[in-house]
């Protein structure tokens, strides 16, 4: 347990500042006066690049670092990118994920009541997973290993190692273990999702899942292709309990995933490492409706949820468990009771909602 924890704050791009607020507010709402949170603010994104001509500080790297977790609203606009044409922003969350070595992606898939999905006839309560995605390698570590010949083929290469596929089978166990009987038959399940039968990359990854899975044998496992598992995904979601996958796979299957559960604005996300954690939302800027006081703030309010698990676990500190425990709640009420932004079909403000979630808290505490 330790006395005060810094949290790294940047607030990013588009929506970033408007959800990464909402966020912060909650966050204390929940832990009330003697929080043992102390919140910094540090500057990165696509705008700041604008301005000075630097999207991801030095400093503001190192107080991430040193801090006891990170959080981030949203990184990078449309076009607004470097001489070698990648986005300036999204920097951000590669340079964190790489020199950090975050390598497991935690994204929670949960229906909240009076939340519609798309999918018909599901209620909430019927989804409730983990996309466990690698963080590390796979296809999207390689970058700069790919390769433009002649200006007419491009390589790309899928790097999958013993060590890194074994470190994020291993996390999945232990998620599934703490997992409350998340899929509805009640069987802590881990499904390592490949595409074993046509990639060496993904047989590897397989065959390492196997040997892993042999130290768990209280957890069942199974084997889904990428291919068949989008269609589980929609036709029985219930199915799941903590999905793992290699990166680019388990990037995609989230958003489908999110999608299945109201959309980009209901999906948190928790990059964890050995040493740091770093939340944010899964979706991006969406620098559509940035500006607008109109943004979801729940996939950021439950990234930030995670961040207080995720610290409370790490230090035994009961405290910050609770309080993760209190705004999943609250949320849940919010939802139910109606309050719903305008991709959820609703009508209330980023504003409206951060009030509501904190002053339930502050009655709860
Ligand atoms: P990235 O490349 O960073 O993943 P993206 O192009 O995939 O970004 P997002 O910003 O994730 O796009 O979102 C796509 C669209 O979904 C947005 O343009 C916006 O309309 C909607 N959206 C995303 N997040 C939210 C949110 N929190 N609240 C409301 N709508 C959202
Ligand atoms: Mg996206």
């Amino acid at each position: 347990m330790k006395h005060v924890y810094e949290i790294a704050v940047v607030h990013g791009d588009g929506i970033g500042p408007e959800v990464c607020a909402a966020a912060v507010e909650v966050v204390k709402a929940a832990l009330g006066s003697g929080s043992p949170l102390r919140f910094t603010e540090h500057p990165a994104g696509a705008e700041h690049f604008l301005k000075t001509g630097q999207s991801f500080p030095e400093p503001t790297f190192q107080a991430c670092r040193a801090a006891d977790a990170i959080l981030h609203g949203a990184g990078g606009l449309p076009g607004v990118v470097y001489a070698d044409g990648t986005e300036a922003g999204l920097d951000f969350t590669l340079r964190l994920r790489f020199e950090l070595d975050l390598y497991a992606n935690i994204r929670p898939v949960r229906l909240f009541e009076g939340v519609q999905s798309p999918l018909s006839g599901v209620k909430a309560g019927d989804i409730d997973y983990i996309i466990l995605r690698e963080n590390s390698e796979g296809l999207y570590a390689a970058r700069g290993a790919g390769a433009l010949l002649r200006g007419e083929v491009a390589v790309d290469t899928l790097v999958q190692t013993r060590v890194g596929i074994e470190r994020i089978v291993r996390k999945a166990f232990e998620l599934a273990r703490q997992s409350n009987g998340a899929p509805r038959d009640g069987v802590r399940r881990v499904t390592c999702c490949d595409k074993a039968n046509v990639l060496r990359s993904y047989a590897f990854f397989r065959s390492v899942f196997d040997d892993v899975a042999k130290d768990y044998p209280d957890v069942a496992t199974e084997h889904a292709l990428v291919d068949a598992m989008a269609m589980h995904l929609v036709l029985k979601p219930g199915h799941f309990n903590v999905i793992v996958s290699e990166n680019m796979f388990g990037d995609i299957l989230s958003d489908l995933a999110a999608a299945t559960v109201g959309g980009m604005g209901m999906a948190p996300s928790a990059e964890i490492g050995a040493a740091n954690g770093f939340f944010q939302a899964a979706h991006g800027s969406a620098p559509d409706i940035a500006g607008k006081g109109i943004a979801n703030p729940f996939g950021t309010i439950l990234s930030a949820a995670s961040m207080l698990d995720w610290l409370g676990l790490k230090h035994s500190d009961e405290k910050l468990s609770q309080a993760a425990e209190r705004i999943r709640r609250v949320t849940q009420a919010c939802l139910a009771k109606g309050l719903l932004s305008a991709d959820l079909g609703g009508t209330s403000s980023t504003r409206q909602i951060t009030h509501s979630v904190c002053d339930r808290l502050a009655a709860a505490a």
